[in-house]
């Protein structure tokens, strides 16, 4: 019942500017956040790196001007080469936003973003890492996946994310399958209309089954992005129905959320990849995080309540 509100308010510059001065904010961001800088963001991905594998995003989205979206990748070659000084870049990859790159300017949105993207790969090639395009709302879709094609011609690892609540997801996932690709399946985290999207919980999980069957039999690398353990058992037993080994896909997980189950299946020997956010524009994250969560909502107001 919230979802829907809190997902508008995750857009709403109004809702932003109260959320982002309520005192208690910055401790909750935190759960969810691995810090504001990326010095405060490293200890974290060093920690996780011993046990697993990680994936940096620089925060932000929806970029207004050519210059801020300049200021991304800036940010993006700093992550990058800091990865590569410190001997992370074997363990950790970066997943980007092409809003933050340009893609919602209004003139040349898309070749700006490609371009900015192109050079994120350059740099994340150079520190011997990969790039993943994080997936916005349905509008964006077409064209993340043409810029996902341009890339690969140079970066044939640069690898996208589907979501399963979208009703177009299998047939992408069917495009997506040959060998060399890396999908990203999740269910999707934006409030989309029923038009092109599943609405109801179990529509989107039935989804999201035959996405990964799809993914599993392919010659592709899935990339199994969930909390849902019901998902996460039936993603096991299709990779083993498929003959996949455990270094043929992975399991992702976010930075703050079941972290002992993170760490259960990294112990089994399964490719275990965290998100790890860092960075000051943490207002969208955060409150998508809120939407998908009834009980974190409460744990806000309630912390709001007893200050
Ligand atoms: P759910 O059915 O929502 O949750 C299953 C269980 O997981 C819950 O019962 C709960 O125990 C736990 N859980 C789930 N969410 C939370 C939370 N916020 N706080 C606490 N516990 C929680 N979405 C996009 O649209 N585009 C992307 O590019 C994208 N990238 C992602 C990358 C990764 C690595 C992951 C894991 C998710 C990504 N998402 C992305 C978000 C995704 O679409 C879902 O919104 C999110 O993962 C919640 O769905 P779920 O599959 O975990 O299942």
């Amino acid at each position: 019942m919230l979802r829907t509100p809190l997902l508008i308010a995750a857009r709403s510059t109004a809702c932003r500017n109260l959320v982002e001065r309520a005192p208690v904010t910055r401790g909750l961001v935190s759960r969810f956040v691995a810090g504001t800088t990326l010095e405060q963001a490293l200890p974290a991905v060093r920690e996780l790196t011993r046990t697993r594998l990680v994936t940096l995003d620089h925060l932000g989205e929806d970029v207004a001007d050519a210059a801020q979206a300049q200021a991304t990748v800036a940010a993006y070659g700093r992550l990058l080469a800091e990865l590569d000084a410190a001997g992370l870049a074997g363990r950790a990859e970066v997943s980007v936003k092409l809003s933050a790159v340009g893609q919602s300017l209004p003139a040349d949105g898309e070749k700006i973003a490609l371009d900015n993207a192109r050079r994120i790969c350059e740099a994340a090639a150079d520190a011997g890492t990969t790039v993943t395009l994080d997936m916005e709302d349905h509008t964006t879709t077409d064209s993340t996946l043409s810029v996902l094609r341009e890339l690969r011609v140079d970066f044939p690892w640069a690898g996208a994310v589907l979501q399963a609540y979208l009703r177009r997801t299998e047939a992408d996932c069917r495009d997506l399958s040959g060998a060399g690709s890396r999908v990203r399946l999740c269910k999707g985290a934006y409030d989309e209309p029923a038009s092109v999207a599943f609405r109801e919980r179990a529509e989107v999980d039935r989804s999201y089954i035959r996405c990964m069957r799809v993914l599993m039999r392919g010659e592709g690398y899935p990339m199994i992005a969930t909390h849902d353990p019901r998902i996460i058992s039936i993603a096991g037993r299709l990779a083993q129905d498929g003959g996949r080994a455990p270094g043929d896909h992975e399991y992702q997980m976010l930075y703050g959320i079941r972290d002992a189950e993170q760490r259960r299946l990294a112990a089994r020997g399964e490719r275990m990849r965290v998100y790890v956010p860092y960075g000051d524009e943490w207002y969208g994250y955060f409150m998508r995080r809120l939407a998908e969560r009834p009980a974190n909502v409460a744990f806000f107001l309630r912390s709001l309540a007893t200050r």
